[in-house]
């Protein structure tokens, strides 16, 4: 992705114009859910004067094949062609599941991403996965492809709800922690309330895209986005069978870079002091998840099903210092038993 193609201001509605008045689409549709139809169309609407406006259910829930079919088909009820475009107004779900639905109708027609949600606009807006959910299984189904322009404001993070402003501020700790000590000594003076979003939000964005462009497929240094991650989706799938404990992904996330930075400190002599203060700062902010005995071990266990496993090694990305990350460490399923253990205090 072109750093160009990333536009961060304080009034993208003038940037919007700007791109359709440079375009030639004969047809803009704009898919929203109803958070975002109520709260964010009325920002963009007159910079995008869509011809159809789809609307789904939000949530994760909705991120599946029949929803998609449910856009494909308005996609062909309003004649969408090749030089029609999707502008996907929303969090990660949009985003992911529009940008999908745009990459195949008709073998790709081009998409615009105006997300919506912290999460949104300093992770998945960047890098170019797009999918959605499939049996169970997290973006089992998608492809690699960069939307025309992403266009990113932090006004319409004035109506997300506190928890999911929060959950987004995991991915900015965790862009921090693993490329960034000076920043991470910065917001971590100040509470995630207080925070200053449009420099953290730009940010955010400079450390995921300088990492995505150097390796855009994941071979290698864009591993080390997950930090954090295997445990987190570890902890993130298990809560989700358990209706009454339901997490969003950045507080699964919170848990799982303090279990990580636990691993970091065993593999990769990251010092005691960087430890006690990551694991104080990420605790303040977003406590602690009651995790049983039993919890731990089906945890442990759905560790061992992580994308990132190769020959039955469990690779962590983790930290050597705060702003100084690896990938590849392999790590013992008992050594994730013990961190957990520790995270949860048994
Ligand atoms: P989301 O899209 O479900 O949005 C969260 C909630 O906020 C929804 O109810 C939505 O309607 C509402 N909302 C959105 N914007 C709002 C606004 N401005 N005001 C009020 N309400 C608003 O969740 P999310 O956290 O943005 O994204 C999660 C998804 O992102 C997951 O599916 C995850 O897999 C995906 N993701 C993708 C990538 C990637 O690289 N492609 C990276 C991280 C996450």
């Amino acid at each position: 992705m072109l750093p160009e193609e990333i536009e961060i201001s304080q009034n993208i509605s003038v940037n919007i114009q700007a791109f359709f008045n440079s375009s030639d689409y004969d047809k803009v549709a704009v898919l929203v859910d109803e958070n975002t139809r109520l709260y964010c169309l009325p920002l963009v609407h007159k910079a995008i004067k869509p011809t159809d406006i789809i609307e789904i259910k939000s949530g994760e829930e909705q991120k599946t094949l029949d929803t998609c079919i449910h856009i494909w088909k308005e996609l062909t009820d309003n004649h969408f062609e090749r030089k029609s475009l999707l502008v996907n107004l929303g969090g990660g779900v949009i985003g992911d599941m529009g940008g999908f639905c745009a990459a195949t109708y008709k073998r790709g027609i081009d998409f615009v991403n105006i997300p919506t949600t912290l999460l949104s606009q300093v992770d998945a807006s960047v890098g170019g996965k797009l999918g959605v959910d499939f049996l169970g299984f997290k973006n089992h189904i998608g492809v690699f492809e960069d939307p025309e322009k992403v266009f990113i404001d932090t006004k319409f993070l004035n109506t997300l709800p506190a928890r999911e402003l929060r959950s987004g501020f995991a991915e900015v700790i965790k862009h921090c922690l693993i490329a960034d000590a000076s920043y991470w000594e910065m917001i971590s003076a100040v509470d995630f309330k207080d925070q200053n979003w449009s420099g953290i939000v730009k940010h955010s964005v400079d450390v995921k895209k300088k990492v995505v462009e150097e390796d855009p497929f994941e071979k290698g240094l864009r591993k080390i986005l997950n930090f954090g991650h295997t445990i987190g989706h570890a902890i993130e799938s298990y809560f989700l069978q358990k209706d009454e404990k339901r997490l969003l992904h950045g507080e699964a996330i919170a848990a799982g870079m303090i279990c990580e930075t636990y691993l970091s400190a065993k593999y990769c002599d990251l010092p005691e002091s960087s430890v006690k203060n990551i694991e104080a700062y990420i605790l303040k902010t977003f406590g602690r998840i009651l995790i049983s005995k039993d919890d731990i071990e089906e945890i442990t266990l759905l560790c061992l099903q992580d994308k990132k496993n190769e020959k039955g090694v469990i690779n962590f990305s983790l930290l050597k210092d705060i702003g100084n990350s690896v990938f590849n460490v392999g790590v013992e399923q008992n050594e994730i038993r013990k961190v957990l253990q520790l995270y949860a205090q048994h």
